[in-house]
Formats: C-alpha cells, sequence, structure tokens
C-alpha cells in the first residue's frame, strides 16, 4: 500500500517538534515565563511572519530582539533546530521593519565599533571622562582597563609570527588584553604583533539583523588572516572567536585564551601567590570558541592560596546579541543570580573571555554598588600572576 504520509523531517532546522525541551534552558524564557519569550515561541513567531500569518510588528520583533543568542536551546533541542540560522536570518528579512531607535542604535553600535579612527575618538572619550569624573558610564567605569596605545613590536624580527586580532567593542575597553597576551607570549618565548588593518570580525553586524554587512567584514578578515603574514592568528574576544570558527573555517585561526591555555599548559609556568575569591564565568560562546573551561581551571589551580568558585547558576548572563543595549532590562534581571552568587560569596574578582558578557558583569556591579569586585580577562590575570 502506498504511504502518503509526508515523512517526518529529520534535522530540518526548521522541523521544530514543539516538544518544550528547549524552554527550561533559555534564559529569557526563565525570567518572564512567557512563552513568546522562549525558543519554541520564537519559533512559532518566526513561522507566522514568514507565512504572512503575523505582521511583523513591534511587538513580534521585541521576542526576535530579546533573544541573546546563548544557543543552549540548540544544545538541547532534540530535532537539531538551526537556532543561530533561524534568529539571525529573521533578524535580517525584518530589520527595515524594526523600530527606528533599534536600526538607529544599531548602525550607530555599527559605525563607531568598525572604524578605525571613531574607535581611537571613543575610546579616547571614555578615558577622558572616566579621568576626569565628569561621567559614570555606568557600564565601564574600571580606569585601568583602559589603556590608549596598543603596545609596539618589531615583528619582523620574530621568528613565530603570531599576529593578535582585537576586535570591535574589545578594542575599545579591553585593549589592555591585547598587550597582555603580547606580554604572556613574550614570557613564553613568542613575538607577536596586534593586526592594524582588521577592525571587525562580522559578528556585530550578522547577528543584529545585517547578514551582507557581516558576510564582508567576515570575508574582510578572513583575507588579512590568511595573507601569509602570520604564522598564527589569535583572538580574545570569545564573542568573534565563535563567529570566525562558524564562518570562515580557517585553520590559522585560534581563540587567545584557547592558544595561551594550550602554551602554558605545556610550559609550566610559574605563578606568583595570590590570596583571592575568584570566580570563573564560562560564556555562551566557550564552545563555539572552542576554550576549554576545564583546562583553565586547572591552570588557575596552580595559583597558589587561589580559592576559585564557578556560578552555579549556567544560564547565559544576558548580554548577548547586543541585548545590553537594546534591552538592558533583561540583561539586569538574567545576571541577577550570578550577582547575588558574587555577594554571598564575597568574590573579588570575575573572570571571564567574553566581552559583552564583561559588560554586563560591570554594569550590574555599578548597580549594586560593588565596586570592590573587578572583573578581567583571563589572559590578563595570567599575565599578571606569571612570574
Ligand atoms: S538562543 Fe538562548 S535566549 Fe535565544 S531562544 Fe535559545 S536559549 Fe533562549
Ligand atoms: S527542543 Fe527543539 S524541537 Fe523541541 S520545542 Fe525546542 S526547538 Fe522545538
Amino acid at each position: 500500500m502506498k504511504n502518503n504520509a509526508a515523512p517526518y523531517r529529520i534535522l530540518d532546522p526548521d522541523n521544530c517538534a514543539m516538544c518544550g525541551m528547549c524552554l527550561n534552558h533559555c534564559p529569557t524564557y526563565k525570567i518572564s515565563n512567557n512563552e513568546s519569550e522562549s525558543p519554541r515561541g520564537r519559533i512559532s513567531i518566526i513561522h507566522g511572519l514568514n507565512a504572512s500569518l503575523l505582521e511583523p510588528s513591534e511587538s513580534a520583533l521585541k521576542h526576535i530582539n530579546s533573544c541573546t543568542l546563548c544557543l543552549a536551546c540548540e544544545s538541547a533541542c532534540p530535532a537539531k533546530v538551526d537556532f543561530y540560522g533561524l534568529i539571525t536570518k529573521a533578524r535580517d528579512r525584518y530589520f527595515k521593519k524594526q523600530k527606528v531607535t533599534f536600526k538607529l542604535k544599531s548602525l550607530l553600535i555599527s559605525i563607531f565599533l568598525t572604524n578605525k579612527l571613531s574607535k581611537k575618538i571613543l575610546s579616547k572619550l571614555f578615558y577622558i571622562l572616566e579621568e576626569a569624573s565628569i561621567m559614570n558610564l555606568g557600564f565601564y567605569n574600571h580606569k585601568r582597563n583602559f589603556v590608549n596605545k596598543h603596545a609596539k613590536h618589531d615583528i619582523n624580527k620574530a621568528k613565530d609570527k603570531i599576529g593578535i586580532f582585537a576586535g570591535c567593542a574589545s578594542d575599545i575597553f579591553q585593549k589592555n588584553v591585547a598587550n597582555d597576551c603580547i606580554e604572556v607570549l613574550q614570557k613564553n618565548g613568542l613575538e607577536s604583533e596586534i593586526i592594524q588593518n582588521v577592525e571587525c570580525c562580522g559578528s556585530l553586524d550578522f547577528n543584529s539583523g545585517r547578514i551582507k554587512k557581516g558576510l564582508e567584514y567576515n570575508q574582510h578578515a578572513n583575507s588579512e588572516f590568511c595573507s601569509g603574514k602570520y604564522e598564527k592568528i589569535i583572538g580574545y574576544a570569545s564573542g568573534c572567536s565563535s563567529f570566525i570558527n562558524k564562518k570562515s573555517n580557517t585553520k590559522i585561526y585560534q581563540d587567545a585564551t584557547s592558544f595561551i591555555l594550550d602554551l602554558i599548559e605545556n610550559k609550566r609556568n610559574e605563578f606568583k601567590i595570590t590570596k583571592k575569591n575568584i570566580c570563573i564565568h564560562k560564556p555562551c560562546t566557550s564552545k563555539s570558541a572552542e576554550i576549554d573551561f576545564k583546562k583553565l581551571i586547572d591552570i588557575l589551580k596552580i595559583i597558589p592560596n587561589l580559592n576559585i568558585f564557578t556560578f552555579e547558576d549556567n544560564y547565559c548572563c544576558g548580554a548577548g546579541a547586543q541585548n545590553l543595549i537594546h534591552n538592558s532590562e533583561n540583561s539586569i534581571n538574567i545576571i541577577k543570580p550570578k550577582i547575588d552568587f558574587i555577594k554571598s560569596n564575597n568574590i573579588d574578582l570575575i573572570l571571564t573571555y567574553n566581552i559583552g558578557c564583561s559588560l554586563n558583569f560591570i554594569n550590574s556591579i555599578n548597580i549594586n554598588n560593588m565596586k570592590q569586585v573587578e572583573v578581567k580577562h583571563p589572559i590578563t590575570f595570567l599575565n599578571e600572576r606569571l612570574k
């Protein structure tokens, strides 16, 4: 007998079975208990929009925008729904229908963070405002993290040429980490320099609804990385590493934290005694950036007297995909259990290798008046502790 039933399309990215197994992994569903703020709800909205059953209204699009792209739902989904593809394509398709303020913010962020001159101006401006205490920037008041200049090294003398990719936001807010990378590599006998002509990996635009622009940046970055100037390219923003790994498929690139952990693991460096309560945060990008979180903890355990904590709450911190800019209330609510954990365990220092997470932590630390708590990139911490 002929079977006319449509075959069940296993592994089809659009094939959500509505089972709900992703729901309890989603940070926006956790804080709202609202189906529209869940992965399954978002899939229904996207299907409704694509089938013209729903208008791309502000109320429909806000649920697409509030997704942090943490991809916890993708890992939990038995049908292997390609959530990253679904959300980024929906954001791109309906970008023109977004609120004017959303479009304006997205465009301004892109312009300011992907242009060398504007990055320089922003960096200087933030530094001056903080130094003069004219303005509490709220999301960033850790002055020590502002280093106006990247360290300069004569790469032509180098045996192993390692190019350091600073990324866009990290190039403004974590310039010091690039210098720390150089120093850690030097302590291990490797020479490196900061790549000067790549401003963005493309994830900024790609993830916020401008796929074409994001791919242009990605292609430019890729051709520079593969130009033969360097033996290896390392980038210290895990969001960039995650995107580059997804889109570029190049073996020359490795996340800088991952590279440095391999280096330190093999060389067995010695560390200074450090009496601190530190909490290590695992960003959602760890898996796709190929950073071995356990290896980081194992290496930090070598540091004498260090008291190491990890967060009990495994949810995304809430900053991803520009949510800290567009939906800051969500970011503050999502990160709250982590802030409570920091308070109740007297944490002195948080380590995280994602720039969005760093800014989210700093924002909530400021709001909660916990300015004694520092936030650092693990590479900076390792460099400071390395003898
Ligand atoms: S990517 Fe994260 S925030 Fe977005 S729907 Fe999935 S679990 Fe929720
Ligand atoms: S786990 Fe996958 S199949 Fe189940 S509701 Fe979520 S997205 Fe759909």
